[in-house]
């Protein structure tokens, strides 16, 4: 392994002790309104594939082996570390599915993350899928954040004039803002959960051409809508993706407006998990505490070619270690951990301990099935059963 990926995995676990510093996002959309256009590219700015390579939707690992093989990203997690204000930040973007199994696999992932990046296709607008995923991120008690992708096409393709443009975009956020608040109106108000340009939650941009703005970075970079609008219209999208790069304008609006493990697991508990919220565990919940029992809830299966069954999931309280003896809720059965390791790319990375707030791959564990608890706790109540959301239920005129 080349030098970059081992300072990466060291950066990773010093950042996996610090859930201040730990964002745990999703991403989804309708589909081709862009999301693995923007997963690859979020991931090459990150550092873990090369940017030439980004575009052409293909894993680059710091390993040469998996560079020359073009493994494709197929991974349920990918750790990445972004830097705002000179702090670390370790942001695990789990992967949302494959179009073929929508709903189920969107449903799973809700499950691990805190926040949602929700990406729209500005030339479509909101679709049935946004809705979905929407309801389903509402549902789990996930944030979300709006990237509106494709604006390249409203200048280049649609030909709309230049102060059009806030007023076309405007509307799509209006359009996403009716979708929370119906869904959720509680939340929208008590969660503050309405996207406003102004404060910073919602980015502007086109995931193919790799550039983005929000209203925070024309601040910082010069480049807002007009300045956008010109360099689309000259065709010169290299120089813009220069000065104002989509990882770096979106991971900044994931780093200010998601929420930190510490922070959502107040908010989210009460909602997933129906135990005593007083009891023992229930507070080591709420508190995402490491110290204390594990509670793990598996979120996906993968089969690894080298470990064979690796659950994939969340951890919300506790510190996972090999050999740790969990009892897997639902069957009378122990498994005893045999690894535990982070996930970037197609790599698996195994590490000593994985502390509560962090997302981590799991071998060992032969009883558990996607939904699973895996706890120290003998009699835990496990989490909700993951609800699958397919069609929805509701539109706005
Ligand atoms: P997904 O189905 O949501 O994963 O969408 P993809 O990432 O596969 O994108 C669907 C199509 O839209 C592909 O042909 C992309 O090249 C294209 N696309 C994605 N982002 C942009 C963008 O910002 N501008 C333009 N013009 N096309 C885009």
């Amino acid at each position: 392994m080349a030098t970059r990926g081992k300072k990466m995995v060291e950066r990773v676990k010093d950042l996996m002790d610090k859930p201040e510093r730990i964002r745990n996002i999703g991403i989804c959309a309708h589909i081709d309104h862009g999301k693995t256009t923007l997963s690859d590219n979020l991931l090459g700015g990150s550092g873990m594939i090369s940017m030439d390579l980004a575009g052409k939707q293909l894993f680059m690992d710091f390993d040469e082996e998996e560079q020359a093989r073009g493994i494709t990203i197929n991974a349920a997690n990918v750790s990445m570390v972004h830097e705002v204000n000179g702090e670390e930040y370790l942001i695990n973007l789990i992967d949302t599915p494959g179009h073929v199994d929508f709903g189920g696999d969107v449903t799973r992932a809700m499950r691990a993350v805190d926040g949602a990046v929700v990406v729209v296709d500005a030339v479509e607008g909101t679709m049935p899928q946004t809705e979905t995923v929407l309801r389903q991120a509402l549902r789990e008690n996930v944030r979300p954040i709006l990237f509106i992708n494709k604006v390249d096409r409203l200048i280049n393709e649609l030909k709309i004039e230049k102060k059009e443009m806030p007023v076309r975009l405007g509307k799509v956020i209006d359009h996403v803002n009716k979708l929370i608040r119906n869904m959720s109106p509680e939340n929208y108000e008590k969660q503050n959960l309405k996207l406003d340009a102004a404060k910073g939650n919602v980015c502007f941009g086109s995931a193919l051409y790799k550039w983005a703005v929000s209203v925070p970075s024309m601040k910082n970079t010069g480049i807002g809508f007009n300045e956008v609008y010109d360099y689309c219209q000259a065709g010169n999208m290299k120089e813009l993706s220069q000065k104002s790069p989509l990882h770096a304008v979106l991971l900044d609006a994931v780093v200010h407006y998601l929420p930190t493990p510490l922070e959502a697991q107040k908010h989210r508990i009460p909602v997933i998990w129906k135990g005593d919220k007083d009891s023992k565990v229930g507070k080591n919940l709420m508190s995402c505490n490491p110290n204390e029992e594990i509670v793990f809830m598996v979120t996906k299966i993968l089969t690894d070619p080298h470990a064979g069954e690796v659950a994939v999931g969340r951890l919300f309280a506790g510190t996972l270690q090999r050999g740790q003896e969990l009892y897997i809720s639902g069957t009378a059965a122990t498994d005893r951990v045999q690894s535990v390791a982070i996930t970037m790319g197609a790599e698996r990375m195994e590490v000593e301990r994985i502390p509560a707030g962090n997302i981590a791959a799991v071998t060992g564990l032969r009883n558990a099935i996607v939904g699973s608890t895996g706890s120290t706790v003998r009699d835990m109540t496990p989490f909700e059963a993951i609800k699958h959301v397919s069609e929805p239920v509701m539109t706005v005129a």
